[in-house]
């Protein structure tokens, strides 16, 4: 199992659910995640790495599924599409079946491999409603699980979370392509 080196460079969004695995958040509250412009935007570069090291699950034509690097829960996906593009309707019908259908794909593979009772799907559209990164918008894919309130920090104290996402990253490309 290769290491995954912590980057804040990887795509997350971090202020767009309650924070579970704090110190994580701390590359955000020392502004060092947020991108300034198109040129270190996260969901723009991470195509351009492996998957591994971009924590890629799976890559379409138009969009790609990617691991979120600030997970409300395991197996927290993203759906964004390759162009740099802020606003929901500014998306081109190829981008916008794709990014629907790589979320059901997502839900279908996250269900088969963790099994989880519930999602959360869902876009935060500008600063204002959440959006962490909101220039690049992007689908946010929650896996729930019934009480995942109460052990889901146990879970976060006890692993390095890039490790889990490492892990959780595998797990899922690997079924994507079952
Ligand atoms: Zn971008």
């Amino acid at each position: 199992m290769p290491e995954i080196e912590f980057s804040d460079t990887l795509p997350g969004v971090p202020d767009a659910f309650q924070r579970l695995w704090t110190p994580h958040r701390m590359v955000y509250i020392n502004g060092e995640g947020k991108p300034k412009g198109h040129d270190d935007c996260p969901f723009c570069s991470a195509p351009g790495r492996t998957d591994e090291d971009g924590l890629i699950v799976a890559r379409g034509e138009h969009a790609y599924v990617v691991m979120n690097l600030f997970p409300y829960s395991p197996g927290h996906l993203l759906v964004c599409p390759y162009r740099h593009v802020a606003d929901y309707p500014d998306l081109t019908v190829d981008e916008t079946r794709e990014v629907a259908e790589l979320t059901q794909r997502a839900m279908q593979v996250v269900r088969r491999v963790s099994r989880p009772t519930g999602f959360n799907l869902g876009m935060n559209q500008g600063a204002v409603a959440g959006a962490g990164i909101s220039m690049h918008l992007h689908q946010h894919i929650v896996p729930r699980w019934t009480g995942d309130m109460n052990f889901m920090p146990v879970i976060g104290q006890t692993r390095p979370v890039p490790q889990l996402l490492g892990e959780g990253r595998e797990l899922l490309a690997e079924a994507w392509h079952d």
